[in-house]
């Protein structure tokens, strides 16, 4: 390895963690440790093609990130002799300041928590991550990298909302963006796959995982995306709603004294498919619905149709796309889910090879398509490493 990164992604109570080349970017060992704080946390290390899991308790991130340390010691290299020119961090929400990755210090740490009522789910959790990195690893540079920051080019006309100049102005109220990592590496892969520049093509991307965003890029800049100042709007998800009209937060509150917290709760983690379709995994409903299961088949019309309503708008946004790639849980092994995607698309250029489709891709369009459809799939943590060597080396 030539540029070891590792990758950091702490979330509240998990860790997922990758040694990553920089340069190539390919990782070399992975892992993923969850349920941290209770009773028994499980440590899964994946490493030249082994899994070794562990478990015991780990009552914080910091005694989870000293079992990372371990698992590396106990399997090939240990961390100190990988040479590692870097820890990486995933953080969530950057928002109007970090455009860029950035090297953390005590001033960038203080600015990520402030952040945090942007993404109370999320900054706090990453920057926990952040603070116990730098005191295991005080001699290599923390780097954060944002998923909002691929975003920062999406203009005026597509981030702001039309809403009271102060809650812009003081209150950080526009289109921010999320996925960022993913649409910048699938975009720049969909024109590689095309043979041609990121700067001479126009891509769509649809990330669909838990969470799900659709983003138009042109000439290898953001300048749309389904998710707003938080990842709830959009597209229809795990457990989120999505686009719904605002006023149902207000009725809901009117008529049933629902606090702000509990509506935010609903639409955050008890709607979207869980709510349509009672699961949350898009192969259990994907069963239910081959089954007969009325509700599942709704649901998946729903989440397909507001996919296509995306892909459509953004190919006008665009002016016309070249390409239309799927990635990420969903995006890369549903292939009814892309079909059901794109099925009345053919008018907008958009011609699905059912056999390829069927196939995983990567080009699931007829050879004659205007527009080239792809399943790529997404290297958050490799993107990641990328442009934090990229950092270090400028
Ligand atoms: P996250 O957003 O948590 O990173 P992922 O990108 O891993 O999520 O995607 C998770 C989603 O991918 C789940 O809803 C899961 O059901 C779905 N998924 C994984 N494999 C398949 C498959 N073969 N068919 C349909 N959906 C799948």
């Amino acid at each position: 390895m030539s540029a070891p990164v590792l990758v950091i992604n702490s979330g509240s109570s998990s860790i997922k963690y990758q040694l990553v080349d920089g340069d190539t970017p390919e990782a070399s060992t992975s892992g993923l440790i969850e349920r941290i704080g209770q009773s028994e946390s499980i440590l899964t290390h994946r490493h030249a093609g082994e899994e070794h899991e562990r478990r015991e308790h780990l009552a914080d991130h910091a005694a989870g990130l000293e079992a990372v340390v371990a698992a590396f010691e106990e399997h090939g290299t240990p961390l100190g002799g990988t040479g590692l020119i870097a820890v990486a961090h995933r953080v969530v929400h950057g928002g109007e300041r970090f455009v860029q990755p950035v090297v953390v210090d005590d001033e960038v740490e203080r600015a990520v928590e402030d952040l945090s009522d942007l993404a109370p789910l999320h900054n706090p959790a990453n920057l926990e991550g952040i603070r116990v990195a730098r005191k295991l690893f005080p001699r290599l540079p923390q780097v954060a990298v944002f998923d909002t920051a691929f975003h920062a080019t999406i203009p005026e006309r597509a981030h702001l909302y039309a809403v009271p100049t102060a809650w812009r102005e003081e209150h950080g109220v526009r289109r921010y963006g999320f996925h960022g990592t993913s649409h910048a590496y699938v975009s720049r892969k969909a024109a590689e796959l095309l043979g041609r520049s990121p700067k001479a093509v126009n891509v769509i991307v649809a990330h669909l995982g838990n969470g799900a965003s659709v983003t138009a890029v042109e000439r290898g800049r953001s300048i749309d995306t389904s998710m707003g100042l938080t990842p709830l709007e959009g597209l229809v998800m795990g457990t989120r709603s999505g686009d719904i009209d605002p006023a149902i937060v207000f009725h809901m509150h009117r008529r049933t004294g629902a606090s702000f917290d509990d509506l935010d709760a609903a639409l955050n983690k008890e709607s979207g498919m869980l709510a349509l379709a009672g699961a949350i995994d898009m192969r259990a409903v994907e069963r239910a619905a081959r089954g007969g299961d009325r509700a599942a088949q709704t649901a998946l019309e729903i989440y397909c149709y507001r996919i296509r309503k995306y892909i459509g708008s953004y190919i006008a946004a665009l002016g016309g796309a070249d390409a239309i790639a799927f990635t990420a849980g969903i995006g890369e092994n549903s292939a009814e889910v892309r079909a059901g995607a794109l099925g009345s698309l053919v008018a907008l250029g958009v011609h699905l090879d059912e056999a390829a489709n069927a196939a995983g891709g990567p080009v699931i369009s007829t050879p004659d398509s205007p527009i080239t459809v792809m399943v790529i799939p997404t290297n958050e943590e490799g993107e990641i490493a990328r442009q934090t060597a990229n950092l270090l080396r400028s």
